[in-house]
């Protein structure tokens, strides 16, 4: 009961790449760079392991973005002359590659650090892919005209490494759609089309994330504009009820999220967002209890999953880490609480 999970990105260590960066600069290169990822793999994994997670992941050490570190491995995209593009409707502007052809890939994108994070936790493995609608959002298209036809395109690789990584061993996968918050129509008439297709034939458990974006100034403000209550899960839940996805993923404390609209995730496991990851200030394992108290309402017990609202990449490493705790803390208080 109440199995402690992260969305999936932590910081990246100081020997790694920049710090407190989303699109950060590496440190290393070659041989140098791949041992270095590998050690901050393991490092996470310990320090997931030792906060009581129950499910675990590698953090993302291994990407400099969630979606570009899928990009990179994919023949089409032209990742040489990048351009600016508003993006997640124009909330901010991101340097984006360009599709300039067919889309394939040019092999496996995360064996390396999956199979690395498989030999060395016993605990039940995650691994986050970006969804094909969120890919669609943060690349520039020249060549298929089409959103829909495009993000098509996506899901059928982001099957191909999905089906490679459940072979590596891989518990759950779990797949990341911010955009799914902002253009909700379309996430609710093929966005969700979209992720069934990347989750085709998977028998591991599936999840989909979908968050209000990580804590940076550009989405802080945006979020000051939402209102007192952010319904934009409304239209997209009831689309995802109907899919054939296991667990969703949803940003609860601190946010205005009014908690009743999970209840339109019937049959679903829920991953409540009980950390939050746009303030340091760290969350006592008391307030986790209490926010997983306030979703007990909607979800049963066997399906709430305690997690953090979003990933973790862009904070301090110190703070990330005792965010870890309080959530590890917060779920073992909760299953003591209402037992
Ligand atoms: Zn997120």
């Amino acid at each position: 009961m109440f199995e402690a999970v992260i969305a999936g990105s932590l910081p990246k260590p100081g020997w790694l790449a920049e710090t407190q960066k989303l699109w950060p600069q590496w440190k290393a290169q070659g041989d140098e760079l791949r041992q270095a990822k590998a050690d901050a793999t393991l490092l996470w994994i310990k320090a997931q392991e030792d906060a009581g997670l129950d499910i675990v992941g590698d953090g993302e050490q291994s990407r400099q973005h969630f979606v570009h570190g899928f990009l990179e491995q994919v023949e089409g995209i032209d990742f040489e002359h990048k351009v600016k593009m508003g993006i997640r409707d124009n909330r901010y502007d991101a340097m984006v590659p360009q599709v300039v052809s067919a889309l394939k890939l040019k092999g496996r994108v995360h064996a390396f650090e999956a199979q690395l994070a498989r030999a060395h936790t016993k605990k039940k493995l995650k691994f986050t892919l970006p969804g094909p609608m969120t890919i669609v959002d943060t690349v520039a298209d020249r060549f298929y005209g089409d959103r829909q036809k495009m993000a098509m395109a996506f899901a059928e690789l982001l099957n191909q490494e999905a089906l490679a990584l459940q072979a590596d061993g891989v518990d759950i996968i779990q797949f990341d759609e911010p955009a799914f918050n902002v253009y909700m129509q379309d996430a609710a008439d093929w966005g969700v089309k979209a992720l069934e297709r990347s989750a085709q034939g998977l028998t591991c458990t599936t999840a989909v994330h979908i968050c209000y974006g990580y804590g940076i100034q550009a989405n802080n403000d945006w979020k000051e504009k939402l209102g007192d209550q952010w319904r934009q899960y409304e239209l997209v839940f009831p689309a995802l009820a109907k899919s054939s996805i296991n667990q969703v993923s949803l940003e609860s404390y601190h946010s205005h999220v009014p908690p009743e609209l999970m209840q339109l995730l019937e049959g679903k496991d829920v991953m409540v967002g009980v950390i939050d990851v746009a303030s340091d200030v760290i969350e006592t394992p008391e307030q986790v209890a209490d926010t997983i108290g306030k979703a007990l309402q909607f979800v049963p017990k066997n399906r709430l999953f305690p997690c953090t609202n979003c990933g973790l990449a862009p904070m301090s490493r110190e703070v990330a880490l005792k965010k870890l705790q309080a959530l590890g803390a917060g779920a073992a208080l909760a299953r003591e609480r209402y037992r």
